[in-house]
């Protein structure tokens, strides 16, 4: 409605009347459009039984929504300035928890723990600061966190490389890397005009629908990522050269090749064509080889 903290008028009244100017070091775009809010609420599919985790609230746009549709909403923001804002503005919503952080340093089991011990499932709804994006993502996903979904405002080209298939030219490690840990879907392309001030690139919402299980079988998580890492060292060289560069720089090509063929991969592949399944293999085949 009019009186949202997202509409226009109630954003640069909170903004002026705090004296508030923005940091773009911290990545602050603050969004001011009812529609957008309402399709990234509505990707989460929050209930009164759910529980919402936002990183980076700014003045509370996304917050208050998230507030209107989940059982408890914890909100972590880096910025102490904003911190009296939020108390401010989120007071008639006694079940939003504003906690002062950095989310890349907060103990986020603990927080779990502490605040959604007692909701069915979590899902993360952000509009991320765009100069941490990865690492924050990569950190939610790796951690194991019990969480439903992720529903995220990003730069759009980090969300097509997300959401890539093998052979496109956005395929690569993080696509990898999202797609073993979760399924990604792109919501929608957003408008710079959505945002104040606005930022210099597009962006675009992307939904994370967290999996249970990874999709194939790694015997060795951290030797599968760099093995992942080595295949794309040089996107234009074929999967043998970088493989051979990294595990097998002084050795001649047999002893590869063979694994190579055992994973039932030419050598002269790029790296962008290969599957999860096949680097999932190609790594099994490595590990046992004592690579
Ligand atoms: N959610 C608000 C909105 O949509 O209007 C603000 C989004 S703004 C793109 C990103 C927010 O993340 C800012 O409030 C910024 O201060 C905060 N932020 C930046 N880095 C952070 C970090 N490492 N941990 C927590 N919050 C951070």
């Amino acid at each position: 409605g009019l009186d949202d903290i997202a509409s226009p008028r109630r954003t640069k009244e909170i903004i002026q009347r705090h004296g508030f100017s923005f940091k773009k070091s911290l990545g602050q775009n603050f969004l001011i459009d009812q529609n957008i809010l309402n399709k990234i609420i509505e990707a989460a599919g929050l209930d009164s039984t759910k529980g919402a985790l936002e990183i980076g609230p700014g003045i509370g746009a996304l917050t208050e929504k998230l507030a209107q549709q989940a059982a408890t909403v914890t909100a972590v923001e880096i910025d102490q300035r904003l911190i009296p804002i939020l108390q401010e503005v989120l007071e008639p919503y006694p079940h939003v928890h504003i906690h002062h952080g950095d989310v890349l340093k907060t103990d986020l089991l603990a927080l779990f723990q502490q605040n959604f011990a007692n909701v069915s499932k979590v899902s993360v709804v952000a509009n991320l600061p765009y100069y941490v994006t990865t690492p924050i993502l990569m950190r939610l996903l790796e951690e194991k966190l019990p969480l439903e979904n992720i529903v995220v405002m990003i730069q759009k080209e980090v969300a097509e490389r997300m959401a890539a298939v093998p052979g496109t030219k956005d395929y690569g490690s993080l696509s990898i890397a999202v797609q073993y840990y979760s399924v990604p879907e792109l919501v929608c392309i957003v408008p710079k005009t959505v945002f104040i001030p606005q930022p210099n690139v597009e962006s675009a919402v992307i939904r994370l629908t967290v999996r249970e299980q990874p999709p194939v079988e790694v015997d060795d998580e951290a030797f599968f990522f760099q093995v992942v890492q080595a295949s794309f060292a040089q996107r234009r060289k074929t999967i043998s050269n970088n493989l051979k560069t990294r595990f097998f720089p002084k050795e001649g090509r047999e002893r590869l090749e063979a694994l190579l063929a055992e994973a039932g991969i030419e050598p002269s592949r790029r790296g962008e064509t290969l599957s999860l399944q096949e680097f999932a293999t190609l790594s099994n085949v490595l590990l046992k080889a004592g690579i």
